[in-house]
């Protein structure tokens, strides 16, 4: 029956709540709990292709995790997700490569579901979760979240308030800004001063085959640069809308579905800023919104051949001659060196050359380079213990609060923070 008291509220249903909601009601059966999602089906990568990666550091915030701490929840992840595992070929050659030019190639249990089969995964969580007499409100945005003596209370739509014991907020990167109203009007402190700016690849699949022996590879590039969120197969490049500009990312459909012989890869440069610039999210928000105004409004993509050249790329020639798969997000055919801050371009052409070596062929001319892609997750509280607790009733956890950066580090910090709650209780 639906009550305004709870033991337990969840903001969010991505994995970093789901991780939360299925230990707490692992453990402690008859505790009343609430999830409440903005969205009608969480928003994250849980449904956007859906690749889980089960190795220590990927996914993981280092700062918050050793390997022991990961590798002690991470089964607990694969335990709930149930993922069918990739299997993983030539990896000794692909490595020995990577050492010659200073790169390293990190082996990772890995299983991908894709976008169209990620919706009957979720529905599967979601259904067990309510059959644990877990209330989830859909479609209903919290708008305030306050903490009193005996406990918390959240506001819904500006008008409906709920109380609760104790609230994990989980919004996800999408969720920068709520999350940081929260923290200050809580007087929690908080640091943002990481940044991961680069680029999106978009290939023939047959300009980089290693994806038919490993599904997302991890390079590490020096100079902080690393490969991330690969896809393959029926593979498309897409546009993430912020208010004022649009990033790109990528995803890819499940192997039912037939492939378009096309592969796409960010290559993305951490930047952790120091005195006197602080924010990494005003840097995005900076460069998102030059991108965009180069662009004439929306992001920009280039071909490798005409990079190389030194010359803008044109609507006209985009589809020409050698430049012969069509772009899967046709956005502005233009410069990328005009948007891109040239520290940032020159470390991730040095590693694109890198990886020319280890996997020949991805530099080919018609190569397409989108930008932006920026991950603005590094909105990280001060927290008050291990669980990821920042005051008495009140825990931070998933991509928005910097303790994971993939969908098994954010399910295994839900797993962490309700181990907190349920020491608490006993
Ligand atoms: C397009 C895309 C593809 C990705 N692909 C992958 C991938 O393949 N593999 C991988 O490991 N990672 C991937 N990621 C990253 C992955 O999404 C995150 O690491 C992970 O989802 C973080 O989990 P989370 O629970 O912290 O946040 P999220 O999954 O983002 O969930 C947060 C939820 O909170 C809700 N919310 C936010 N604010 C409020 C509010 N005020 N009130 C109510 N609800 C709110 C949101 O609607 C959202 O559903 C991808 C991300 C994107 C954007």
């Amino acid at each position: 029956m639906a009550s305004d008291q709870y033991d337990v509220i969840i903001i969010g249903t991505g994995p970093a709540a789901l991780g939360a909601a299925f230990h707490l009601t692992g453990k402690l059966p008859s505790l009343s709990i609430l999830m409440i999602d903005k969205a009608a089906i969480c928003s994250g990568g849980l449904l956007n292709d859906c690749k889980q990666n089960y190795s220590y550091p990927i996914g993981f915030a280092e700062e918050y995790w050793t390997r022991e701490e990961a590798e002690r929840l991470l089964p607990l992840v694969e335990e709930r997700l149930k993922p069918t595992l990739k299997m993983q070929k030539n990896l000794e050659t692909y490595r020995r490569r990577a050492e010659r030019v200073g790169a390293v190639l990190y082996d990772v249990r890995q299983a991908h579901v894709g976008t169209d089969q990620s919706k009957f995964l979720i529905q599967r969580l979601m259904d067990e979760l309510a059959g644990r007499g877990v209330r989830i409100l859909l479609e209903r945005e919290v708008t305030d979240v306050r903490e009193g003596a005996g406990g918390a209370e959240i506001t819904i739509g500006g008008t409906e308030s709920l109380r609760a014991d104790t609230v994990i907020v989980a919004p996800g990167r999408r969720g920068f800004d709520f999350l940081r109203r929260i923290m200050e009007q809580l007087g929690i402190p908080y640091i943002d001063n990481i940044v991961d700016v680069g680029i999106r690849v978009e290939t023939r699949l047959d300009n980089y085959p290693i994806v038919r022996d490993y599904y997302d590879p991890k390079f590490y590039f020096p100079e902080r640069v690393r490969t991330f969120c690969t896809n393959s197969g029926h593979a498309r490049v897409v546009l993430e809308h912020y208010e004022d500009f649009s990033l790109v990312n990528g995803h890819a459909l499940s192997e039912k579905k037939s492939s378009n012989d096309l592969a796409n890869f960010a290559l993305l440069k951490t930047i952790g800023l120091k005195d006197p610039v602080r924010s990494g999210h005003q840097m995005a928000l900076f460069l998102g919104r030059l991108a965009h105004e180069i662009g004439g409004g929306r992001p920009i993509m280039q071909r490798v051949g005409d990079f190389r050249m030194g010359k803008r790329s044109t609507a006209e020639t985009f589809n020409d001659d050698l430049y012969s798969f069509r772009p899967t997000c046709p956005v502005t055919a233009g410069d990328l060196g005009l948007a891109v801050p040239a520290k940032i371009m020159r470390h991730i052409w040095a590693a694109l050359k890198k990886l020319d070596t280890i996997v020949p062929g991805v530099l080919h001319p018609s190569t397409i380079m989108y930008y932006p892609e920026i991950k603005m997750y590094a909105n990280k509280p001060s927290f008050i213990d291990t669980h990821f607790r920042v005051s008495p009733h009140l825990y931070m956890i998933g991509d928005g609060a910097g303790t994971s950066r993939g969908i098994t580090g954010a399910w295994a910090s839900g797993i962490r923070a309700a181990e907190g709650i349920v020491q608490a209780r006993k």
